[in-house]
């Protein structure tokens, strides 16, 4: 039997808190979630600093994709096969590029993305392509499967359904994180009816669609989805701590441009702090490895730096004030002399952080990000955009809101053994 067709002998489950069970027939996804690349996966935070405010949040990557993937499957095969408009033949590429879609992530990737500039995406590409073991199971199916599961994932292959199932407004992936997520901060918000959705989901020339009588369901996943994003995602404490970590970052590559003699050379760093990654240092590369950094670097010499990792390791995060930066920005440079002044260095210690979210859109063209609208499959057969038929949807589409902070470390402007009279100023100007 040719291995892409080939399934194991018995079925494999994995017990999981959100789906009850992801089930495994096929023999190339079992092998490739037995590769070392997927593995990986467990040892990088699905929520990255989310559990310093939600302390349940503590899942992986890898329970994740396991999620998408299941998600997939069952639309795949409990509601699409057979149906005239999708091609069976495309199973197995789905499925692969639902499980893998996350692969590049690395440790706290947001924060790590914005400090050595890279993209995650370009990672996921590359394990999948590159000489790994993820790349060995993938072109065992055929020479061209790696570059088609690749395609999928960065949205340009030519197989437009494919890529609807896996990333789209209403997608597998967002799906499973809105449910994971929920479950594990333990938060009311994420939860919808996807049992309804799967079931009225159709495939329809290029794009899955949503027969009008799931409506409903459909709103409650968009609200659901704009409640986890302002109460769990954007939560200000979780964003004080990924402001510290990002500090945490740019201290460490900057000590090491100015040649500072770091107690315990930071190793895994070196080909980031120099911007020549390769796809290996990047895989060694989890968050055990930098939680171990952390740790060390609380005893370093350099203040800065010894500092900001006692505050992440021990969970002393800087407090936040709001913050208009249209209006406020000669509040910003007044703030700025005040802290140098008092001693306290303000690239380091005075951070505006921005979140923003646009809850759903439907197609704008020409927008810098074009969103495919979810329709609504009518009962003559007609499709119809979404908001236009429902008031809840159309009241939040296409309205971006955005939360600007400003963080500081309130302990420091407390102690007045130095620089008490700025302090005060500056105490004065942050309430
Ligand atoms: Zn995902």
């Amino acid at each position: 039997m040719v291995y892409s067709a080939e399934k194991l002998s018995e079925e494999k489950v994995f017990k999981d808190p959100v789906h009850r069970y992801v089930h495994v027939r096929d023999r190339v996804i079992w092998d490739l979630v037995g590769t070392k690349e997927f593995q990986r996966l467990r040892r990088i935070k699905q929520l990255g600093t989310t559990f310093l405010t939600f302390h349940g949040a503590e899942h992986s990557r890898f329970n994740h994709s396991l999620g998408v993937y299941e998600i997939v499957r069952r639309i795949i095969d409990d509601v699409f096969e057979g149906r005239a408009e999708w091609n069976d033949d495309d199973r197995l590429l789905t499925l692969c590029a639902a499980l893998l879609h996350d692969l590049g992530h690395g440790p706290f990737s947001h924060a790590f993305e914005k400090v050595f500039g890279f993209d995650h995406e370009d990672f996921t590409r590359a394990i999948i392509l590159g000489s790994t073991e993820v790349n060995r199971v993938l072109l065992r199916v055929s020479p061209e499967f790696p570059e088609q599961v690749a395609e999928v994932i960065a949205k340009t292959s030519e197989k437009k359904m494919v890529v609807s199932l896996i990333s789209s407004q209403i997608d597998a992936d967002r799906m499973d994180y809105l449910q994971r997520d929920a479950y594990f901060t333990g938060v009311s918000y994420g939860q919808f009816d996807m049992e309804r959705i799967l079931r009225v989901m159709r495939p329809r020339e290029d794009q899955v669609v949503i027969k009008k009588s799931g409506m409903h369901a459909v709103e409650d996943y968009i609200m659901s989805r704009y409640q986890m994003y302002w109460q769990v995602y954007f939560h200000p404490v979780s964003r004080s701590a990924e402001v510290i970590l990002t500090k945490i970052l740019h201290r460490a590559k900057e000590l090491f441009k100015n040649n500072y003699s770091f107690k315990h050379e930071p190793i895994h760093f070196i080909s980031f702090f120099t911007e020549q990654v390769t796809l290996e240092d990047y895989l060694k590369l989890d968050e055990s490895v930098i939680m171990f950094y952390f740790q060390i670097w609380q005893e370093e010499v350099d203040p800065i730096l010894s500092d900001l990792c006692r505050r992440f390791v021990n969970r002393n995060l800087f407090k936040y004030a709001e913050f208009d930066p249209a209006k406020e920005y000669k509040k910003l440079a007044e703030l700025t002399v005040l802290f140098e002044k008092a001693g306290i260095d303000p690239e380091y210690y005075l951070v505006v952080d921005s979140s923003s979210d646009l809850p759903y859109d439907f197609y704008r063209p020409g927008e810098e990000e074009e969103r495919l609208p979810i329709h609504l499959l009518m009962k003559n057969g007609d499709l119809r955009e979404l908001s236009r038929e429902s008031e809840i949807v159309d009241a939040i589409s296409g309205k971006r809101r955005t939360d600007h902070k400003l963080y500081y470390p309130a302990d420091f402007l407390e102690d007045t053994a130095s620089g008490a009279e700025w302090k005060k100023k500056i105490r004065a100007l942050l309430q």
